[in-house]
């Protein structure tokens, strides 16, 4: 006896759209099949619908507890349901404590509790001082470390010099876990600030935190890795300069993966000019010539992981400020992916199934998570049930579950639907809507 039986929905088998029944028993998937024989408590037509996997989205930013006000766990996991998103790594800053030692990271879990609609894991931060706290992080279940190579716009987070990273990178390498690293050298943001002789728009902004502070910083990073054995990932990468330097580290035998984000291949800093401090972001938006560069890396297989970033401020740290005062921060959580779904095209096979890659697949590879990425039996039940629309609709403000109605892709055009989400076998968000079950979202520990 099943669960649930979800009948008659295209999964991507080979290379193929191929319709399929989904049957779920104690969360898991216990059959794929053409018919699922046999009976369930609840049987649900999928109605063609495309499903891909839950995705797995391991950069957000919720900032509970202490900054719940910002966003926090609840209404962050919510409108991370209704894209389509069933498990979320939450970045060590932003809360008040930051992640830095294992008070702090029960602080945060039981501020937590019960409050997730989707699955979780945490970072642990890597700080000036707290080298010492890295191995207990690791043994409380932290799924990697974040460090910063330049200031994280939060002074509870302070970055970290070459010597704090190359012994903590050591310690690190000890533990089986990777650092994330926000690469931006700080020194060569330093020379293009002193540099500008503007200080107002999208572009001037793009000019302060130039490419090169990527490219000098990953390079450093690299040579820490190769020297510590510390596996790392540089998260939100903005241009294919880095993406060939990885590349190539990565021919060398050095353990490295890179994450971009949904905003660097959708916007730009046109856009950001047009769109204002809801668009503001470091590294930043970039050039449009840019922009399409990423998306081409992203079809010749240059990236490994799309991450959200998804990073809310209260509207007060954003409205009517001057771009450069404003927050840097995009909080685009509940559009970003199904707007690559969208912009992609569902019945385009090869590239869904690279946007299954990087967006459900590779992320749990990452972080080491088996039972999540992937339409296979055992694993937890998570998927998304999609639908191509006939017709295009914009994004409204009032469609968003985030704490604050404030997105980068307010007015941007779609032409999907997220029907369903379902989170271990238990509908969690349908058509934009969180379902009426409470949030039953847990803790996942890394596992060996
Ligand atoms: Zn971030």
């Amino acid at each position: 006896m099943f669960d649930t039986i979800i009948r008659n929905v295209r999964i991507i088998e080979d290379e193929l759209w191929k319709f399929v029944d989904l049957g779920i028993i104690n969360e898991r998937f216990a059959e794929i099949s053409p018919t699922v024989t046999g009976s369930a408590r609840n049987e649900v037509d999928g109605d063609c619908a495309y499903c891909l996997p839950g995705s797995v989205d391991l950069h957000v930013h919720f900032n509970e507890p202490g900054r719940t006000h910002w966003e926090g766990f609840t209404t962050g996991s919510a409108a991370a349901s209704a894209a389509g998103i069933t498990y979320l790594a939450e970045m060590p800053l932003n809360s008040v404590p930051s992640t830095t030692n294992v008070d702090a990271l029960k602080t945060k879990l039981s501020a937590i509790n019960n409050k997730s609609y989707l699955d979780f894991g945490l970072w642990g931060g890597v700080v000036p001082g707290n080298v010492n706290d890295l191995e207990p992080l690791a043994k409380a279940g932290v799924i990697g470390f974040k460090a910063f190579m330049a200031p994280s716009g939060n002074d509870d987070f302070e970055n970290s010099d070459n010597s704090t990273l190359r012994e903590a990178m050591f310690r690190i390498a000890q533990t089986g876990r990777r650092l994330a690293l926000h690469a931006e050298d700080k020194v060569v943001l330093n020379r293009a600030s002193k540099r500008l002789k503007r200080t107002v728009s999208a572009f001037d902004w793009d000019a302060s935190r130039p490419v090169e502070a990527e490219i000098s910083a990953t390079k450093t990073a690299i040579e820490l890795s190769v020297e510590t054995g510390c596996p790392i990932t540089i998260v939100h990468v903005s241009s294919v300069e880095v993406l060939n330097l990885i590349q190539n580290a990565k021919r060398q035998g050095v353990d490295i993966t890179c994450e971009t984000c949904p905003h660097y291949l959708l916007l730009s800093r046109i856009d950001a000019d047009t769109i204002g401090a809801d668009a503001k972001c470091a590294p930043p938006l970039r050039s449009k010539a840019r922009m399409r560069a990423m998306e081409e890396a992203v079809f010749d297989n240059l990236i490994d992981t799309i991450g959200s970033d998804h990073s809310p401020s209260p509207p007060e740290m954003k409205k009517d400020k001057p771009f450069f005062d404003a927050w840097g921060g995009i909080a685009g959580i509940q559009h970003g992916y199904p707007l690559l779904l969208s912009r992609y095209g569902m019945d385009i096979l090869p590239r869904i199934k690279l946007m299954q890659r990087l967006c459900c697949e590779n992320p749990a590879k990452v972080i080491n998570l088996k039972s999540k990425g992937s339409l296979c039996v055992d694993n937890d039940a998570d998927f998304t049930l999609i639908k191509s629309s006939e017709s295009t609709s914009v994004i409204e403000e009032s469609s968003l579950l985030t704490r604050h109605q404030r997105s980068a892709y307010i007015g941007a055009k779609i032409n999907i639907k997220l029907a369903a989400t379902w989170l271990r076998g238990n509908l969690v968000c349908s058509n934009g809507k969180l379902s009426k079950n409470p949030p039953r979202g847990k803790f996942i520990p890394y596992s060996i």
